[in-house]
């Protein structure tokens, strides 16, 4: 009986298809970009018996990609969570980060994260579907054009297509060969503060400045982190004032937050709404909200790791999980509906998001069987 334990993995044949999809640029707010990569992915589906369909979001994002792998069967099953969207400017790959092979180390942008693990997944099933068996649940791939802009858009399609599904794999990276079953939550908040021009020099009594008053409220945020619980803020970016010798105005930071458990995020989140500049004058708005709820590691999630793990073994690896991280991802979201997720699915390596990224290209064979291995074997 041929299992995801045979057949030779053709780890070459595979790296072409990451290529094909690192060297076509997609940053989350290039669409023509990231419909190209959607197309690219599309065709790799061909000749597999899934049924295939677009989903328009807005001008300024790519689309949707949902791919149903058993277009006749409407049982619970599998949800494949994938992100076609880098934060890479179009650019990198010409300049900082041209696609090269070092040795196992394949740089490229995206390619980590988490293009690699896109195609694993891709390919994972391909194998089993040109085989021409059958998985004892069926499975249902989607390719989303924003997770690095935290899903604006894809959110609602992810939970409408993971309501009632038995289980979600998600494709993102690896940790030192390790999977995710469990990520902080995120909070995102703008803050402003308004106050009154004035020219410095002539009339500095008659001027409110917004950044004074804003410095007092980033000390205040700095404060508000707390390491024996997890919780980080982080003023980000800031930006204010429009003279050097004009008492500022107006002043806005940009915030983010990181908890790891809901009781954390609503005490949290009324902290950063109750922030108020405590200098005469000035008008203090705060808006954002929690945008990814804690990828808590339930029952559920402890089950499947420990399927997953099996499998592992079978293959020849100890799998293990990474400790918590800060990160959030589209499991996030579908944990938090409480379906039984397991992310960091994808090629191992590092540097995400900077222009030292690369991935293992040992890393393809062990990840394609273990893909493979979770979609022929969960029930
Ligand atoms: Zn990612």
């Amino acid at each position: 009986m041929p299992s995801f334990l045979d057949d030779r993995v053709d780890s070459d044949a595979i790296l072409e298809d990451i290529r094909n999809i690192v060297e076509i640029e997609s940053p989350s707010r290039n669409a023509p970009g990231v419909n190209s990569v959607l197309e690219t992915i599309a065709r790799l589906f061909e000749g597999t018996g899934a049924a295939w369909e677009r989903e328009l979001t807005t001008d300024s994002l790519g689309n949707i990609l949902l791919v149903r792998c058993d277009p006749t069967r409407n049982e619970p099953g599998i949800l494949v969570l994938s992100h076609m969207d880098t934060v890479h400017p179009v650019g990198t790959l010409t300049g900082k980060l041209t696609y090269r092979r070092e040795g196992d180390r394949v740089y490229g942008p995206g390619i980590y994260d988490m293009k690699g693990g896109l195609v694993l997944g891709v390919a994972a099933f391909r194998r089993i579907a040109l085989a021409r068996r059958r998985t004892k649940l069926p499975i249902t791939f989607l390719f989303t054009p924003d997770e690095e802009l935290s899903s604006p858009v894809s959110r609602s399609v992810i939970e409408r297509e993971a309501r009632g599904q038995r289980y979600v794999l998600v494709t993102e990276p690896s940790r030192e060969g390790k999977v995710i079953t469990e990520r902080k939550g995120i909070g995102v908040f703008v803050i402003r503060t308004r106050g009154r021009s004035a020219h410095a020099g002539r009339d500095p009594d008659k001027g409110r400045n917004a950044i004074v008053a804003m410095a007092d409220i980033v000390v205040a945020i700095a404060g508000l982190g707390d390491h024996t619980r997890g919780i980080t803020t982080n003023v980000g970016l800031v930006a204010g004032g429009t003279a050097r010798n004009t008492v500022a105005e107006e002043c806005m930071i940009e915030v983010d937050l990181r908890f790891c458990d809901d009781k954390s995020a609503s005490e949290m989140e009324a902290k950063i709404r109750a922030l108020k500049a405590s200098r005469p004058e000035i008008e203090t708005t705060v808006t954002g909200k929690i945008t990814r709820p804690p990828f808590l590691r339930g029952a559920g999630v402890d089950l499947l790791f420990d399927k997953a793990a099996a499998i592992a073994k079978e293959i020849g690896f100890k799998l293990e999980s990474a400790p918590l991280v800060g990160g959030g991802s589209d499991g996030n979201f579908t944990v938090a509906m409480g379906i039984p997720t397991l992310d960091g699915l994808g090629v191992d390596g590092a540097g995400a998001h900077t222009n030292d990224e690369y991935m293992l290209f040992s890393s393809i064979e062990p990840r394609t069987r273990l893909l493979q291995g979770l979609m022929e074997r969960l029930e």
